[in-house]
C-alpha cells in the first residue's frame, strides 16, 4: 500500500452518549430483538479462533451455555493451540508494521465505522448475544453490549484526537512536537465475562492508538465477544490487528506473558488473577524489550453508606438496583451497606418488599429483572456465602438457589452485628447485600469502618440530606472509592460522564472510557528541530 498522508486538519463528526432504547411493549425495537432471540436461540455458531485475520479451526472444542438455561448450547468455541498463541504474536507483529504507521484518523475511522454498526445491524445481534450468552436482561444488555460499547468506540476517538493535541511549545527559532507512538510489540487484552463492552474496549482502546493486539476473551462471553470481532472486521479492522484466542487462560497467558515482545496488559477480571499476571511479568523483566504497561481493573466490594438524613426510598431503590441488577455480578455492584439505626425498619422492609416483587428467570421473558449467575463455579461460590450467612448472620430475606434449570440465586438481604463479617470484606458477585445497622451518634466513626473494611475501592456511595455529612463523607472517604456518588446507586458509569475505575485491591485506576486510558498505550517521542544552528562553540560569556 502507497503511504496515505492527505492534507488538512480533519475535524471528528459529533459525538454523543448513544440513547438508550426502552423496548417497551409495542416499540419496533422489541419486536425486532424477539425475532433475532428467537432466530440465534436456535443457532449455535461454530466459533474459530482468529490469527491474522485467518479462521482457525483446531478441533479441540468446547460448548457455552446459556446461565439461565444451562442445557442449552449458544455455541461451540476451538480453543487456541500453543502454536496458535505464537503464530498470532507473529501476525500481530506483521500488522503492527502498516497499522502503528496509519494515520490516527484513518485508524479512528474504523472505530466510528463500527460504532455506527454496532448501533445499527448489529444491536440486535450483539444484544441477543448478551442476552442468551451471558443472561442478561434486555434493559442491562443494551446499557452494556450496544450503548457502553458504542460510546468506547466513539468517544475513544475524541479522547485521542485530544492526547494528540496536546504539543509542547516552542521558543524561537525551533520547533518542538510531540509524537505519540505505538508501544513497541504487542498488547495482551483479557477480558471478563460480565461486561460485553469491556471485551471490545480492552482490544478496542489500545487498538485505537496503533497497537495490535492478542485478545483473550472469556469464554464464558465467547458469543458476545465473538460478535464484537465481526463488527469490528466488518468496519475494516486489518488482519492481525486484533488476534482472537480463546481458550485456555494460563497456557496462553503463558506463551504470551513471556515473550519478549509483551509491551502491555489489558486486563478486566478478578484481583487474584491480575496478581499472579504481574508476578510473572515482574519475574520476567529482564526478558523484556520495553517495560511493559500493565492495566488492570480489577475486584470490588462496593457500598452504600446512608446518613440518618438520607431519603429513604431512594435509598432502597438504589440498594435493590445497585445490588440485585445483573445478578450482582458488576464489578461495582453494591455488596454492604450502611444504615443508621434509626431509619434501619423502614429500609429493610422497602428492600424486603421490592425483593419480594423482584421476578427472576429466563431474559427471555422481558418482565424479568434478574437472571442467572453465569456458571456453575459462581453459583456454588455464592451458596457457600449464603450457608455461612445462615450460620453466622440473619438472612432477612432471599438465600435460596436453584440450579435445576439455570443458576438462579434469588435477591438477598443480610443482617450482621460485626462490621468485619467476611460478607462484609469479600466480593461474593452475586446478588447478596450485607448490611450493617450503626448507632445514629456514630456516623464518623462508620465513615472510618466503610473506609477500611476491605482490601478493594471500586465504588461507593453515600446518602444524605445534610451538606455537612456529605462534606464528611468526601473527606474521610476520599480513597475508598475510584467512583464515588452521592445520592445515587454506585452502579451506572457512562463513558464520558463517570470514567470508571478504582485503586487499592481494585486496579491501576486507569479509567476506562477516558484520555487517562489511552495515554497507556502510547509512546511518546519529543522531536526538537532548530531551523538555524550555532555554528560557533563559543558563548558571550566567554568573551
Ligand atoms: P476472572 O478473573 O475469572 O477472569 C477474567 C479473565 O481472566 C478471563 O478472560 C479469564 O479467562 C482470564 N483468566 C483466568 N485465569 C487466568 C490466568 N491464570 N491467566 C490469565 N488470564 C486468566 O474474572 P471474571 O469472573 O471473568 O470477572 C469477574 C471479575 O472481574 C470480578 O472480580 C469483577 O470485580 C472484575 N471486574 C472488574 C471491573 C473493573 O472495572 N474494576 C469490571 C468488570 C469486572
Amino acid at each position: 500500500m502507497p503511504n496515505y498522508s492527505p492534507n488538512g486538519v480533519r475535524q471528528l463528526p459529533p459525538h454523543a452518549n448513544e440513547p438508550i432504547r426502552s423496548y417497551a411493549p409495542g416499540s419496533p425495537e422489541r419486536v425486532s430483538l424477539q425475532a433475532r432471540l428467537k432466530a440465534m436461540e436456535a443457532e449455535c455458531p461454530e466459533i474459530p479462533v482468529v490469527v491474522g485475520g485467518k479462521e482457525i479451526r483446531t478441533g479441540e472444542v468446547a460448548k457455552a451455555h446459556s446461565p439461565h438455561k444451562h442445557g442449552h448450547v449458544t455455541a461451540t468455541y476451538h480453543k487456541a493451540t500453543a502454536a496458535d498463541v505464537h503464530a498470532a504474536i507473529k501476525a500481530s507483529r506483521a500488522a503492527w508494521n502498516e497499522w502503528s504507521e496509519w494515520s490516527w484518523e484513518e485508524r479512528a475511522a474504523v472505530f466510528l465505522k463500527a460504532a455506527d454498526l454496532l448501533a445499527g445491524p448489529w444491536r440486535d445481534t450483539i444484544n441477543a448475544s448478551t442476552m442468551l450468552g451471558q443472561s442478561k436482561t434486555v434493559f442491562q444488555s443494551e446499557i452494556d453490549a450496544a450503548c457502553e460499547m458504542v460510546d468506547f468506540w466513539r468517544f475513544n476517538v475524541a479522547f485521542a484526537q485530544d492526547l494528540y493535541g496536546e504539543q509542547p511549545i516552542s521558543a524561537p527559532g525551533m520547533w518542538n512536537q510531540l509524537e505519540y507512538r505505538a508501544l513497541e510489540g504487542f498488547v495482551y487484552a483479557v477480558s471478563p465475562f460480565n461486561f460485553t463492552a469491556i471485551g471490545g474496549n480492552l482490544a478496542g482502546a489500545p487498538a485505537l492508538m496503533g497497537n495490535t493486539i492478542l485478545w483473550k476473551p472469556a469464554t464464558t462471553a465467547i458469543l458476545s465477544g465473538w460478535n464484537t470481532l465481526r463488527v469490528l472486521q466488518e468496519a475494516g479492522m486489518p488482519a492481525g490487528v486484533i488476534n482472537f484466542l480463546p481458550g485456555d487462560a494460563a497456557m496462553i497467558s503463558g506463551i504470551a506473558l513471556n515473550d519478549p515482545a509483551l509491551a502491555g496488559v489489558h486486563f478486566t477480571g478478578s484481583t487474584g488473577v491480575f496478581n499472579s499476571m504481574w508476578s510473572t511479568i515482574g519475574k520476567n523483566m529482564a526478558n523484556y524489550r520495553s517495560y511493559p504497561r500493565i492495566v488492570g481493573e480489577t475486584g470490588g466490594k462496593d457500598f452504600m453508606l446512608a446518613h440518618p438524613s438520607a431519603d429513604v426510598q431512594a435509598f432502597a431503590v438504589g440498594v435493590v438496583r445497585g445490588g440485585f441488577e445483573y445478578q450482582g455480578q458488576k464489578c461495582s455492584a453494591c455488596s454492604r451497606i450502611y444504615v443508621p439505626k434509626s431509619l434501619w425498619p423502614e429500609v429493610r422492609d422497602r428492600i424486603v418488599a421490592m425483593i419480594k416483587d423482584i421476578r427472576m428467570g429466563d431474559v427471555n421473558d422481558f418482565r424479568n429483572f434478574m437472571g442467572a449467575v453465569i456458571d456453575q463455579k459462581a453459583f456454588d461460590r455464592i451458596a457457600g456465602y449464603l450457608a455461612d450467612a445462615r450460620k453466622n448472620a440473619s438472612v432477612i430475606a432471599g438465600g435460596g438457589t436453584d440450579g435445576s434449570v439455570g443458576w438462579f440465586v434469588e435477591p438477598t438481604l443480610i443482617e450482621t452485628k460485626d462490621p468485619a463479617y467476611k460478607l462484609m470484606c469479600e466480593e461474593i458477585f452475586g446478588p447478596v447485600v450485607t448490611a450493617y445497622v450503626y448507632d445514629d451518634d456514630k456516623w464518623s466513626e462508620t465513615l472510618d469502618i466503610v473506609d477500611r473494611t476491605s482490601p478493594y475501592a471500586l465504588t461507593g456511595a453515600v446518602f444524605a440530606q445534610d451538606r455537612d455529612a456529605v462534606r464528611e463523607a468526601h473527606a474521610r472517604l476520599r480513597h475508598a472509592a475510584g467512583n464515588f456518588y452521592v445520592n445515587d446507586k454506585c452502579t451506572g458509569a457512562v463513558v464520558g460522564q463517570q470514567p470508571f475505575g478504582g485503586a487499592r485491591g481494585s486496579g491501576t485506576n486507569d479509567k476506562a472510557g477516558s484520555k487517562l486510558n489511552l495515554l497507556r498505550w502510547v509512546s511518546a517521542r519529543t522531536i526538537k528541530e532548530t531551523f538555524v544552528p550555532p555554528h560557533d562553540y563559543r558563548y558571550p560569556f566567554m568573551g
